[in-house]
């Protein structure tokens, strides 16, 4: 029998992955990574190492890491070089951080689940060190403009629907692996962090009179597939943009529990560190940015910008409130009407449940218009770098 067919595929990580670590001596062959990766990512068994030659096939999400109860599965460790850069002196470090770290940071240092700690994750990020903090809810809204933007072009314009959202770089990964004939269904939007990252290297660096090349940016995200996406080719648009090359638009990607073990090794508790506001790069983001970092918001978000950019008005209590789509069901459906346009919108999370969905779409030639996919159980809340909750039913 051939050494390949004799490989237990265990846990679908390498050890050069950009966003996974696999600590084979913590192991204790539970399995249950495996069975993650199978029943709610939907990559593990989707996959043939003999046709693969060997290569593991990783959507990077973290949820084997969320499941993984010895540690042998962690996120990157990356805050390290960060603290590093800090140390040297030699950069004017700038960190972004998703809406979700500030709900799932609290709870590393004991306080309950889901305890709002902005202020004081702001404190402790200027206590490590950093220069500037800016909130990635900002950048939210930029992508969700360019989502709701791009909806109304694909349905004024007879352009291919439904039109996929493209912030989870996981699903994208996904997308690229299993369903290309569907990326030109993806929004072309880049994530909020993708876009941050250049206008800070650009205007902000403008602003402030510091040199791009001198300015290094930490994404705080709960996502430990943003590791991946800041590695993609396509990232130093800020380099372009300067006609220069040698830096990309992002330096690292710490998630809430690196930044945890972060604050822990320069002896910094969150209960004590005491409150800061965010820097402002621009004015405050708006409601429809905060809700990025549940499954259904980056919908929700969408659907009120194209009513409002349909109509220069704000959107009534039927789409503020698009109860349908609420809630943690694997697959949510809603009709809406914007400015006279019917609209039909899913939301998905879980890459089982979006593998599902378009075997059915595709099966009954269903009709949709806009299909939010997130690949993490409830969307970033549930990301890969989120507090650990072994043994729970995320569902
Ligand atoms: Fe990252 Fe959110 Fe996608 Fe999970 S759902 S992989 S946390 S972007």
């Amino acid at each position: 029998m051939s050494k390949h067919v004799s490989i237990d595929i265990r846990v679908p990580v390498e050890n050069d992955n950009p966003a996974i670590r696999r600590i084979e001596s913590l192991c204790i062959r539970c399995g249950q990574c495996k069975e993650v990766c199978k029943k709610e990512i939907s990559v593990g068994h989707h996959y043939d190492l003999l046709k693969t030659e060997d290569t593991a096939i990783c959507i990077h999400c973290g949820q084997c890491v969320n499941v993984c109860p010895t540690g042998a599965l962690v996120e990157r460790q990356d805050w390290m070089e960060v603290a590093d850069v800090i140390k040297s002196g030699k950069k004017k470090v700038v960190a972004i951080t998703s809406p979700s770290v500030r709900v799932g940071l609290g709870e590393e240092f004991g306080m309950e689940a889901g305890s709002y700690v902005e202020k004081q994750m702001v404190a402790a990020l200027r206590s490590v060190g950093v220069n500037y903090v800016f909130d990635t809810t900002f950048a939210a809204d930029l992508t969700i403009m360019e989502e709701a933007s791009e909806l109304i072009d694909r349905i004024q314009n007879k352009k291919p629907l439904p039109q996929f959202t493209s912030c989870c770089p996981a699903w994208i990964k996904f997308v690229e692996t299993y369903y290309p004939q569907l990326l030109p269904n993806i929004s072309s939007s880049k994530s909020p962090i993708s876009m941050f990252a250049p206008t800070i290297k650009t205007w902000f660096a403008k602003k402030e009179g510091i040199a791009p090349e001198d300015i290094y940016i930490v994404a705080i995200t709960p996502c430990t597939a943003k590791k991946f996406e800041i590695t993609r080719e396509e990232f130093h648009d800020a380099a372009n943009y300067h006609h220069t090359q040698g830096y990309r638009d992002y330096d690292k990607v710490v998630t809430t529990k690196e930044l945890a073990n972060w604050l822990r090794a320069e002896n910094l508790d969150l209960t004590s560190v005491g409150e800061s506001d965010y820097d402002s790069l621009m004015p405050r983001g708006s409601g429809a940015g905060v809700i990025f970092g549940n499954t259904g918001g980056v919908m929700e978000a969408a659907v009120r910008s194209a009513y409002y950019f349909l109509t220069n008005e704000q959107p009534g209590d039927d789409l503020l409130k698009l109860e349908a789509i609420r809630g943690l069901a694997g697959v949510r459906e809603a009709s809406v009407t914007i400015a006279d346009i019917p609209v039909r919108v899913a939301v998905v999370h879980g890459t089982d449940n979006a593998r599902k969905f378009i075997a059915h779409m595709e099966e009954t030639k269903t009709h949709y218009d806009f299909v939010e996919v997130m690949t993490c159980p409830g969307g970033c809340i549930g990301g890969g770098g989120q507090p650990k909750h072994i043994g729970e039913d995320m569902q």
